[in-house]
């Protein structure tokens, strides 16, 4: 279904919202066959070391739902915490360490780091071929090129998402908010090499809303909350929001997500939508690491 045959049965659009989790414990459970089969034919798992500076409370609660996913998946995880007052030098040593470890696929240093640490210097330590948050310099230009294998986790989720529920990508006009390179850059890039026209917007963008009003397939990823309005939405669109924000103790996204049932054709809640997809991809690459390393 085109978002266009969508346009012109609206007013009445009955919006579907997105089972990020859903969707990410099929793709999930495909994986797991994946492994066993792997495992069944002499092989070890595959295996990522995860890496968490400090003791920030949603940093830790991050890593501990990647490796609960790795365990239910069948893959290995290693965890390795390390003091707030870890200096760059050590950090730099473990990651080496963990480069040279023939048993890790994929390592994956949980971000934000404490401010003495560069984070550019970490991600340009982390071997590519292990770089499963696809953070280094050599994995963003192999995914300018198109030649990328592993890809930023929230922007595979995203795209995933968008191919589950029937939205044609090419020849859409999709506008992304937020131009990081975790998320907003990625995803316009991917969205580009599907036949997207895409704009990619930010805090100095004109004219926001009109812009995103154009938009068949809207990706929110800046971390405001609610910003984007019902009137910024066009009826039917495809409506992806990464954002996470916690407003009087309640999770809410970048977009108004009320406001926009009934004009929004698909909607990603701030549970259950892009976050378990994120992670799942997060598990897509390091299988794919790990068959890239062996051979198989
Ligand atoms: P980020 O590095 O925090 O950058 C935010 C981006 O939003 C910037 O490009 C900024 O523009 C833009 N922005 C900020 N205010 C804006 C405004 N008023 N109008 C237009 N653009 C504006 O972004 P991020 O790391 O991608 O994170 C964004 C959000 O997604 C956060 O809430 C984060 O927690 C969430 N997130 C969720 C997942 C998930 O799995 N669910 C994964 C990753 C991130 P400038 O560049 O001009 O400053």
């Amino acid at each position: 279904m085109t978002i266009d045959d969508r346009d012109s049965a609206s007013p009445g659009i009955e919006t579907v919202v997105v089972n990020g989790l859903e969707l990410a414990n099929e793709l999930r459970e495909a994986m797991s066959k994946q492994v066993s089969e792997i495992v069944a034919n002499g092989g070890r798992p595959p295996c990522l070391a995860v890496v968490l500076v400090g003791d920030d409370p949603a940093s830790r609660s991050y890593i501990k739902g990647k490796q609960r996913a790795c365990g239910r998946t069948g893959m290995e995880s290693r965890e390795h915490l390390l003091a707030g007052n870890t200096s760059e030098a050590e950090l730099l040593a473990l990651i080496s360490e963990l480069n040279a470890d023939p048993g890790v696929d994929g390592i994956l240093v949980q971000l934000p780091l404490p401010d003495a640490i560069d984070s550019n210097r970490i991600a340009e330590a982390i071997l590519p071929e292990k770089d499963v948050d696809a953070l280094h310099p050599i994995t963003a230009g192999k995914l300018l090129s198109g030649r990328a294998e592993l890809i930023s986790c929230t922007p595979l989720g995203i795209i995933a998402i968008l191919d589950h529920c029937g939205v044609e990508i090419e020849g859409a006009r999709a506008v992304v908010i937020g131009r990081s390179n975790i998320v907003g850059k990625p995803v316009s890039i991917l969205l580009q090499q599907r036949n997207a026209t895409v704009t990619l917007c930010h805090s100095r963008t004109r004219e926001l809303a009109k812009v995103c009003r154009e938009a068949d397939i809207l990706v929110a990823a800046t971390g405001r909350p609610e910003m984007v309005k019902a009137d910024w939405i066009k009826p039917g669109a495809a409506v992806m929001d990464v954002g996470v924000s916690e407003v009087d103790g309640k999770l809410v996204g970048d977009v108004d997500f009320d406001a926009a049932q009934g004009i929004a054709g698909f909607i990603t809640p701030s549970r259950r939508g892009i976050g378990p997809m994120t992670i799942t991809m997060l598990l897509r690459n390091t299988l794919t690491a790990y068959r890239a390393r062996n051979g198989v």
